[in-house]
């Protein structure tokens, strides 16, 4: 495993982590959770992310279980959540980022997580009805509190974030360090333009999630309609829609090409273009299967198969490259 440096902060993180939504308390059972955390913990992994809304609450449930079965030392991973949806109530003070449920939020998913602090604590999406001030003194305070070591962000824009930051710093506060976007071959623009100068100007951070666009970037959709997955679960049709559409699976069909005269898999090379990205301080992966996770983990090795030339003929083949406002 490799270390980096999350943003500007002194946390060493990996650079393949390891997720939970959609599979644990959900698609997978306890057994399989807890021998996927294993050998991801085993290989180096040092962070595994989660949230409140995920299976409403019981991915954190299954993962605090692990954790705490596990006997790995506390000061051995990083575990984080993320507010905003809620894990399910539906009373307006049960989401959202005021101070009352970021507070609320914050216990409940240590008391799930069975651990006595969060190492990252991330606003899951924007929340257009709190002051951004609110949200930030709700971090401070928790922070202050011990409860929580560093915050963030999750699909803000670099405009709220940087909002987040100023009111922060001119209140002697502690602003948040990491954003979590999507990123993978169809999804680009956040990670490679809009955020582009504030990783220079405040440091900012990322832990990127869906790096194989929910498993099509595995290529197992191309020839075939495989329905135990998540793309055929039900209530994913929309997750379904979004990735699965014929122009993303004709250039999924091309990459593939790419990746066996490589020599390895589709999903290695998605992972490994991820990585090569300087800005991406870890790939968040999701498994459904431990064959996933070895096959997953190993793209790590093969990140220096992606020469220029490579990286090139993958730009020709996606035609999506994100351009930057012209002058
Ligand atoms: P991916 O895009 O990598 O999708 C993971 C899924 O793809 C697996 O569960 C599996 O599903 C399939 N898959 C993975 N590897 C392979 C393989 N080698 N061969 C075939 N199929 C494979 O990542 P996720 O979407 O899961 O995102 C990763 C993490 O990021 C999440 O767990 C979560 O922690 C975080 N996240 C954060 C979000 C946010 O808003 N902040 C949003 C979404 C995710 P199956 O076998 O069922 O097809």
């Amino acid at each position: 495993m490799e270390y980096n440096n999350l943003g500007k902060t002194g946390l060493p993180i990996s650079r393949l982590s390891f997720g939970s939504w959609l599979t644990f308390g959900k698609q997978i059972d306890e057994s399989l959770v807890e021998r996927l955390m294993g050998v991801a913990y085993d290989h180096g992994v040092n962070f595994f992310d989660n949230a409140e809304i995920y299976a409403r609450g019981m991915s954190e449930t299954v993962m605090g279980k692990v954790l705490r079965k596990s006997g790995w030392s506390r000061d051995s991973f990083i575990v984080s959540s993320k507010v905003f949806f809620g894990a399910g109530g539906q009373l307006p003070t049960q989401k959202g980022l005021n101070r009352k449920h970021v507070f609320e939020a914050c216990h409940q998913a240590m008391e799930r997580l069975q651990v006595d602090y969060l190492d990252l604590y991330l606003c899951h999406r924007p929340d257009k009805k709190t002051p951004i001030e609110e949200t930030v003194w709700a971090m401070h305070h928790l922070i202050e509190q011990g409860k929580v070591l560093y915050w963030g962000t999750s699909e803000w824009s670099a405009q709220e974030i940087m909002e987040a930051h100023v009111f922060a710093k001119q209140n002697h506060l502690i602003g948040p360090v990491v954003e979590q976007p999507e990123y993978n071959v169809f999804a680009r623009h956040k990670v490679e333009v809009e955020f582009d100068q504030i990783y220079k100007t405040v440091g900012l951070g990322t832990t990127i999630w869906s790096p194989l666009a929910s498993g099509v970037l595995s290529g197992k959709y191309i020839d075939s309609n495989p329905i135990d997955t998540r793309l055929g679960m039900e209530g994913l049709e929309w997750l379904r829609e979004k990735n699965l559409t014929p122009e993303k699976v004709e250039t999924t069909r091309k990459l593939a090409n790419l990746a066996s005269e490589l020599g390895i898999s589709l999903a290695q090379m998605s992972i490994a273009w991820c990585l090569k990205n300087p800005n991406v301080n870890t790939v968040i992966l999701g498994a459904s299967q431990e064959a996933q996770l070895h096959e997953n983990l190993a793209s790590l090795d093969h990140v220096g198969l992606l020469s220029s030339e490579i990286m090139e003929n993958i730009e020709q083949i996606v035609g999506n490259k994100p351009t930057f406002p012209a002058f």
